[in-house]
C-alpha cells in the first residue's frame, strides 16, 4: 500500500507528526504551480521566498531520510493545476491512500475537498498542527471583540499569567503606553538581511513569463527561507526590537523599513515557525532580560501572535466564502495607478508603496493608516484592495490578508472586525509619522490645491457616509468637529475632495 502525501507552499512545519517516522511506503509530494503563481500578480519576492522555502524544505526531509517528489514549475504543462497532477502521480505511484493538510485558504481547501470527493482511493485531511485554535474556533470562543478571545487564548496556554491565573502587570492590555512618535534622532536597528542566491529560481519564473510586480536582487535574498533563518531572525528581534517593539508599533519614518517590527510574518504563515514556540521564546527571554524590557513591549507582541492572527483566522473560516463578497460601503472606484508604481506627490504614500515594491513588506501601520486608509478615504473597490494586498507582501495568504484588508482597513464587512473604521486625516500621518515636513502637500490645509489629499478625502468619507456612522458613539466626536466647521469651510472641503476623487491618478 503506497500513500502519497501533499505538503502545500505554506505548510513548511518540519515538526508535524508526519515527520516522525520514516516510511518507505509514503511519498511526500511538494509541487510548484501555476495555479499558484499567476492567480493574483505576486511580488517577485514572494514567489522566489516561497519557492526557495519549499525546495529548502524538500531537500530538509530528504536528508531526514524521506521520501519526497517535488516538482517544480518546469516539470509540468502551465495548464495543469494541483488536482491534475496529483491524478497523474497517483497513477505512476500506483498509490492506494491520498493524504493532505488542512489548507488555510478557502479556494485550495474547496479545490482539494471536491477533488477528493470523486477520487475512487481513500482520502484523509489532518490537521496542519500549526495554529493554536482550530478551524472552528469561532464556534467556542469569544468573537465580539478580539480583546476577549485573546484573553480565552492567554487563559487556555497560560501565557504572562500568574500563579492565581492573573494577567502579569495586573492588566490584560498595555495598548495605551504603545502608541509613541518615533523621535527624529533615535538610532533604529539595522534590520537583519539575509544575502542568499535564488537566482536559478528567478530564471525559471522569468521563462516562464509568469507577471510579477516589485524588484528584487536575486543574488541577495534578504527574508528566511529555512527554519535555522527564521530562528536567527526571532533571535535578532528579541535582542534588538523587542524592547521597543510597543512603544514604536504604530510610529511611521521614511528613515527605515521595518523598526522595531519583527519581520516574522513570512516565517510565520509558511510554518517555518510555530505561533507558540515565538511567544514561549519571548515569554522566557523577557523572564531573563525584565531589568531591560518592559511588560507592555512584551504584552503588546505577543497580542498581535496569539491575539489578532489567531482571531483573523477564526474570522475567515466563520464567514467565507461570503467574506469575499462584502462591500458595505459600495466602494466602487479603480485602484489609482500609483499602487503599482509609487509614484505619487503624497510623500507618505510614495514611501509606503516604494518600499513595499523594495522590499514585500511594509508594517502594520504603513498597512492600515497610509495605504488602507487611502483606499478607504477614496472609495476603492475592496475586491482591487484586496488584490493588491494579497500580490505585494511577501507575508500574503488570504487567510490572513483578507480580514486584514477588506475587514479592518476597507470596513467591507460593515464592522466584523472592527468597530468603526479606520478612517483618519493627516493630522494622524503627522502626528506618528516623519513624512509631512518634505511633502508637496500641506497637512494642515483643508482644502484648495495644496491640501493634503488625507484631510478633505476624510471629512468627504465622513459627510458620504453619515447615514452608517452618525449614530456610532466612537464617531460622535468626529462629527462633532464637522459640524463645528463654517459652511463656506465644508463647502471648500467637499469640492476640493471631488477633485481630488476625479483626478486620483494626478495625486
Ligand atoms: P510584527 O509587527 O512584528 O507583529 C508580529 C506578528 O504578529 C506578525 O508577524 C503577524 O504574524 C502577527 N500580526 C500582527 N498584526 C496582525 C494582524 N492584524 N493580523 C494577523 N496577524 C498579525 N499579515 C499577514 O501575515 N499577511 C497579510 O497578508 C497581511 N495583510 C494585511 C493587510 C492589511 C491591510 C493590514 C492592515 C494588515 C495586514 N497584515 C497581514 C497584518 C500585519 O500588518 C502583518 O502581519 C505585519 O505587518 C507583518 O509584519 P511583522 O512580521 O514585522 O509584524
Ligand atoms: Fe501624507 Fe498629507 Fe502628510 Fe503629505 S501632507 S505626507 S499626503 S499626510
Amino acid at each position: 500500500m503506497k500513500r502519497l502525501k501533499l505538503i502545500l507552499g505554506d505548510q513548511l512545519n518540519a515538526k508535524h507528526s508526519w515527520y516522525k517516522a520514516r516510511d518507505s511506503s509514503t511519498y511526500f509530494v511538494m509541487l510548484e504551480l501555476h495555479q499558484e503563481a499567476d492567480y493574483v500578480r505576486h511580488h517577485i519576492q514572494k514567489l522566489l521566498g516561497f519557492f526557495a522555502a519549499m525546495r529548502a524544505f524538500a531537500n530538509a526531509l530528504e536528508t531526514a531520510g524521506h521520501q519526497v517528489i517535488y516538482l517544480t514549475l518546469d516539470d509540468a504543462a502551465p495548464e495543469h493545476s494541483l488536482t491534475e497532477q496529483l491524478e497523474r502521480l497517483i497513477n505512476d505511484y500506483d498509490i492506494s491512500e491520498f493524504h493532505y493538510q488542512a489548507p488555510d485558504e478557502y479556494r485550495l481547501d474547496k479545490q482539494l475537498r471536491e477533488w477528493c470527493e470523486n477520487l475512487n482511493i481513500p482520502t484523509t485531511m489532518v490537521d496542519t498542527e500549526h495554529f493554536l485554535t482550530p478551524r472552528e474556533a469561532w464556534q467556542t470562543y469569544p468573537m465580539s471583540r478580539m480583546e476577549f478571545f485573546y484573553r480565552s487564548l492567554r487563559k487556555h496556554y497560560k501565557v504572562l499569567l500568574d500563579e492565581q491565573g492573573k494577567p502579569f502587570g495586573e492588566r490584560w492590555n498595555f495598548d495605551t503606553e504603545n502608541r509613541k512618535k518615533l523621535p527624529e534622532s533615535k538610532t533604529i536597528p539595522e534590520p537583519l538581511c539575509f544575502s542568499k542566491d535564488v537566482s536559478d529560481i528567478l530564471a525559471m519564473i522569468k521563462r516562464h513569463q509568469i507577471v510579477t510586480i516589485g524588484y528584487v536582487d536575486a543574488t541577495h535574498f534578504i527574508w528566511p527561507t529555512t527554519r535555522q533563518e527564521a530562528r536567527e531572525l526571532l533571535n535578532f528581534f528579541l535582542c534588538h526590537c523587542l524592547p521597543e517593539f510597543g512603544h514604536y508599533q504604530d510610529a511611521m519614518t521614511s528613515r527605515g523599513w521595518s523598526l522595531y517590527h519583527s519581520r516574522l510574518s513570512f516565517a510565520l504563515n509558511t510554518k517555518m515557525l510555530h505561533p507558540l514556540d515565538v511567544i514561549r521564546r519571548v515569554e522566557n527571554h523577557w523572564t531573563e532580560h525584565q531589568e531591560q524590557i518592559d511588560l507592555a513591549q512584551v504584552e503588546g507582541f505577543i497580542r498581535q501572535i496569539l491575539g489578532w492572527r489567531e482571531f483573523v483566522r477564526a474570522l475567515y473560516w466563520q464567514h467565507m466564502p461570503d467574506y469575499a463578497q462584502l462591500n458595505s460601503l459600495n466602494a466602487d472606484r479603480n485602484l489609482p495607478d500609483f499602487f503599482w508604481t509609487g509614484n505619487t506627490k503624497m510623500a507618505c504614500v510614495s514611501h509606503a508603496i516604494n518600499q513595499s515594491l523594495e522590499q514585500a513588506y511594509a508594517h502594520h501601520i504603513q498597512r492600515l493608516m497610509i495605504t488602507g486608509n487611502f483606499g478607504l478615504l477614496a472609495g476603492i473597490h475592496p475586491d482591487q484592495m484586496d488584490q493588491w494586498y494579497l500580490g505585494i507582501y511577501i507575508d500574503a495568504i488570504e487567510w490572513v490578508e483578507m480580514p486584514n484588508t477588506r475587514g479592518m482597513s476597507q470596513y467591507a464587512d460593515g464592522g466584523i472586525i472592527a468597530s468603526k473604521p479606520y478612517a483618519a486625516s493627516g493630522n494622524y500621518i503627522q502626528k506618528m509619522g516623519h513624512y509631512c515636513k518634505p511633502c508637496h502637500y500641506d497637512v494642515k490645509s483643508k482644502f484648495g490645491e495644496m491640501s493634503c489629499p488625507f484631510n478633505s478625502l476624510y471629512w468627504h468619507f465622513l459627510k458620504r457616509h453619515e447615514d452608517s456612522f452618525r449614530k456610532n458613539p466612537r464617531m460622535s466626536l468626529a462629527y462633532k468637529a464637522w459640524e463645528k466647521q463654517s459652511e463656506e469651510q465644508q463647502t471648500a472641503i467637499l469640492k476640493t475632495a471631488d477633485d481630488y476623487l476625479h483626478h486620483l491618478n494626478d495625486l
